[in-house]
């Protein structure tokens, strides 16, 4: 026998196993369907079962490739502090009762549930962990669990699928909230360690306050206080040594080419960043946008308005406000972006509310405030602390659906592990079944 009589057998033999797979391919999803759609008539619980799951997990499959739901580009904006009256008094103050923020009008909203491993009552640190890597941890731990074990963030993952990752914020850039993306230490008061493992996490685009935490004690950089490291060692020449372009003041972000710049470090205050906050958080979110947006595979973006807290622990509603307000016009800018990439998912959320704030029309121990329309209205407060409600949390975009309700603050990790695609996101199918 030749070798071309046998060639016609073998082209049979791959056409009749192609179809046999798409067959039997096309009976397990059947089944798969069916058995789910049985299961969820029945006690939720039994869906946690082995088999349910694995069923449950080939509609999941079938969902993701049939729908193509893939957020190409995550953009998490957290309000810290930024509890539903710092929501509403921001409102009232630029668009008044009739007016929608753009935070607001994003079309999917919900409540987060803020508590900590170990409180009631969150830290940033603590909650910032829970939205960056899905685990609660104990206040005052950065993306470590309570063992202090290091957790996967999504800031990580994200990079591991090529994208390209940012943090943006008022505070020092090393401050809790960003800080629980890109280090784990068990204290958010390592600031200088958590500046080295932000610079040696290669993050793409790093925008904010805190330049003392990068520079040595004998240098004081872009601004006047001397540097914090005892070590010696100067992180921002270290990040341009290895690629990244420096700025430190507005002028300077502003003259950034993104079409050039795949690595930026801006760091715009010794410590936090000072009122008037030059550049604008929504300044440097565009910046972070345009060089972020390069990248093929998408990118993975955190924006923090970051001192809201601030704001709201000195009982001031005036820059609580004016703070809500720079965050919404941050917001704006992603929504812009996002409308010429639809593939973009943005949440707009908060890691705990600060300051116990109420708004209302009867005098209050601050105001008036007005409204455009010459409304007055007051701000009091309860406490100089954190509080333990639930936050406002609204999104759009691929899986933004996921985020209608009531569900712990792990559970929008869990929403941007999924955006990020399906593969990724079994590991949190088999945590929770969900
Ligand atoms: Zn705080």
């Amino acid at each position: 026998m030749s070798a071309s009589h046998g060639q016609p057998g073998r082209r049979n033999m791959h056409v009749t196993s192609k179809w046999l797979l798409v067959i039997s391919l096309a009976l397990i999803l059947w089944f798969g369907v069916a058995h789910v759609e049985t299961e969820r008539g029945r006690d939720d619980g039994a869906r946690l079962e082995p088999p349910s799951y694995v069923y449950d997990l080939v509609v999941k499959l079938t969902n993701q490739i049939t729908t193509g739901k893939h957020a190409r580009a995550i953009i998490l904006f957290i309000g810290d502090g930024m509890g539903e009256a710092q929501r509403t008094a921001g409102r009232w103050a630029a668009v008044g009762r009739d007016g929608m923020l753009a935070m607001d009008a994003m079309p999917f909203s919900g409540w987060s549930c803020t508590a900590s491993a170990n409180s009631a009552v969150t830290d940033s640190a603590a909650a910032a962990t829970a939205l960056a890597t899905g685990v609660k941890t104990n206040n005052g731990m950065i993306a470590v669990d309570p063992a202090g074990r290091p957790l996967t963030t999504i800031l990580e993952r994200a990079q591991t699928r090529g994208k390209a990752v940012g943090l943006v914020t008022t505070t020092q850039v090393t401050h809790a909230t960003p800080a629980a993306f890109a280090a784990h230490v068990r204290s958010r008061k390592e600031m200088l360690e958590i500046a080295r493992q932000m610079i040696a996490a290669g993050v793409d685009v790093l925008l904010g306050g805190g330049e003392d935490e990068f520079l040595p004690t004998t240098m004081s950089g872009c601004y006047p206080q001397p540097g914090e490291r005892s070590d010696g060692r100067n992180l921002i020449a270290e990040a341009v040594a290895v690629g990244y372009t420096y700025v430190c003041d507005a002028d300077a972000l502003a003259a950034v080419d993104p079409t050039s710049t795949s690595r930026l470090l801006g760091l715009f205050a010794d410590e936090g960043m000072v009122r008037p906050f030059s550049p604008s958080l929504a300044e440097m979110t565009r910046k972070a946008i345009e060089i972020l947006s390069q990248d093929p595979d998408g990118f993975f973006l955190m924006v923090e308005g970051g001192q809201i807290d601030w704001a709201s622990h000195a009982n001031d509603a005036a820059n609580a406000i004016a703070d809500v307000i720079g965050l919404d016009e941050a917001v704006s800018v992603a929504l812009a972006h996002a409308a010429t990439a639809p593939d973009t998912l943005i949440i707009v959320t908060a890691d705990h509310e600060t300051g116990g704030m109420r708004v209302d029309l009867v005098a209050g121990e601050q105001g008036p405030f007005y409204m455009p329309d010459g409304t007055p209205f007051y701000v009091s407060w309860t406490t100089g602390g954190h509080t333990s409600v639930d936050v406002p949390t609204t999104a759009q975009g691929p899986w933004a659906d996921l985020l209608a309700g009531t569900y712990e603050n792990t559970y929008i990790h869990d929403v941007m592990l999924r955006g990020l695609n399906w593969w990724i996101w079994m590991p949190t199918v088999l945590r929770e079944g969900t």
